[in-house]
């Protein structure tokens, strides 16, 4: 599953959620504070990571 950078206008937190394309479409991803579902996808330029941005392995 992707992870994806959604950030709440409502508690102005941003947060790291791993849900499904379908979920995301669907906008059925909740803020985990207020439960809202108006959560905006947030866009980071990561020019940095290009060649290595596979870091889940510990
Ligand atoms: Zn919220």
């Amino acid at each position: 599953m992707p992870y994806y950078d959604l950030r709440c206008p409502h508690c102005e937190k941003e947060y790291v959620i791993n849900a499904t394309i379908t979920e995301k479409t669907e906008k059925t991803i909740a803020c985990p504070d207020c439960k809202s579902t108006d959560l905006k996808t947030v866009f980071k330029a990561a020019p940095y990571f290009k060649n290595n941005d596979q870091v889940f392995d510990n």
